[in-house]
């Protein structure tokens, strides 16, 4: 059970003591505090741990400060979607907003290889009125003879670039903790002319330590991927791990999954769980086109297949793209074969804009319809 307390619930307060007594009271349960520092409020949340089926919901609404009651299932208790759950369902990172009811572009290199690439990026971004951007520095890859990204050595210019350009957000992953201490360290050494959401590629959706540890820190949201072969549940327990360590500040991420079934694309598109993520838990979704399709292909009408399975995430609720561009694909040193080019990027955000926009009158469509139902038969 989640008490979610008034917006700036002092912990000095009287009222708040009096809650605390009252619930250390309770036989077998135990409570643990979770503070959420907002630019405008405090949010303060108490768990309660133990055999919480014996504590009225009614009662406990009752209790000093407490605003709202949620009587958590036993799946994704932070960051699921419970019976009568009010909680928010977005973040704000660096003056930018990711929620369920937002949309951002992630176009940007697979991997950072020269500055002149990075910079050319991040111009085309700025003049497309773009704050948001991927830059891999840390590419965990199949082969150990491949290239394994720039790693530490790149940060100082992605980051110095990204301020110049306007870059509000750059997703990066990360493979080890020491990644997120030189990523903090480059920041800080640039007077934090840019922001980091940290990525847990799909290679680590389950590499439960290093969740723990991303999951202990609370200066960088989170991007974690899909497992490329495991469920969608234990990929959501996933995501889970960061929030129970204290960071909620978690988008999750589909790139399709590991099977021959999805032929010719280098992974079977799994977009049709975006509304299903979204209904599970309050997570804002992202779609990665790129890493599902893999491959520059394009239908007779035109269409790239990465920017119909693009639409077709947008169109079901996606609220964030991550997508590979590169200034010269045939130099890149990862994933060229699967990248856009800056030429397209006007293309594409315009083709998102439209999947958007249907989307938007599809969710206005649905409302209506439901209001309707929900009208009293007139009488005759
Ligand atoms: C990436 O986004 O660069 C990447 C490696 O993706 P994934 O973990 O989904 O393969
Ligand atoms: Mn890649």
């Amino acid at each position: 059970m989640i008490l979610v307390l008034s917006p700036n619930t002092r912990t000095d307060s009287a009222e708040y003591r009096q809650l605390m007594a009252h619930l250390a009271g309770l036989t077998g349960i135990a409570t643990r505090v979770h503070n959420e520092v907002g630019i405008e409020q405090t949010l303060t949340e108490v768990y309660l741990i133990g055999n919480t089926k014996a504590l009225p919901v009614e009662e406990m609404r009752n209790l000093p400060c407490v605003e709202q009651v949620v009587r958590v299932s036993e799946e994704y208790r932070v960051l699921g979607r419970h019976h009568d759950d009010h909680r928010s369902t977005h973040f704000d990172y660096n003056g930018v907003r990711f929620g369920q009811d937002t949309l951002h572009v992630f176009a940007g290199l697979c991997a950072v290889d020269t500055l002149e690439h990075v910079e050319s990026m991040m111009a085309a971004l700025r003049d497309n009125g773009q704050v948001c951007t991927r830059m891999g520095a840390y590419k965990p890859r199949t082969s150990p003879y491949s290239f394994q990204g720039h790693g530490k050595a790149c940060l100082p210019y992605v980051f110095e670039l990204a301020g110049k350009y306007g870059i509000k957000v750059i997703a990066m992953e990360v493979t080890h903790e020491s990644h997120v201490e030189e990523i903090r360290d480059a920041l800080f050494r640039t007077g934090n002319a840019t922001g980091v959401m940290l990525q847990i590629g799909t290679r680590n959706t389950q590499n439960f330590e290093l969740l723990k540890i991303v999951g202990r820190q609370q200066d960088f949201p989170v991007l974690i991927k899909r497992g490329f072969g495991i469920t969608l549940d234990e990929s959501l327990n996933a995501a889970e791990y960061l929030a129970s360590e204290g960071n909620r500040k978690v988008v999750f991420g589909l790139r399709g999954m590991k099977t021959n079934m999805g032929d010719p694309h280098r992974n079977f598109v799994d977009f049709s769980h975006v509304p299903v993520v979204r209904r599970l838990t309050r997570m804002p979704v992202c779609i990665d086109p790129s890493h599902s399709v893999g491959l520059r292909a394009s239908s007779p009408d035109g269409i790239l297949d990465i920017l119909h399975v693009t639409a077709q995430g947008v169109i079901a609720g996606a609220n964030m793209v991550l997508v590979d561009f590169h200034p010269v694909p045939s130099k890149a040193l990862v994933d060229g074969p699967q990248a856009l080019l800056l030429k397209e990027l006007p293309l594409f955000l315009e083709d998102i804009r439209i999947a958007r926009a249907a989307y938007e009158q599809r969710a206005a469509l649905a409302r209506r319809h439901q209001e309707a139902e929900l009208q009293p038969v007139s009488q005759p």
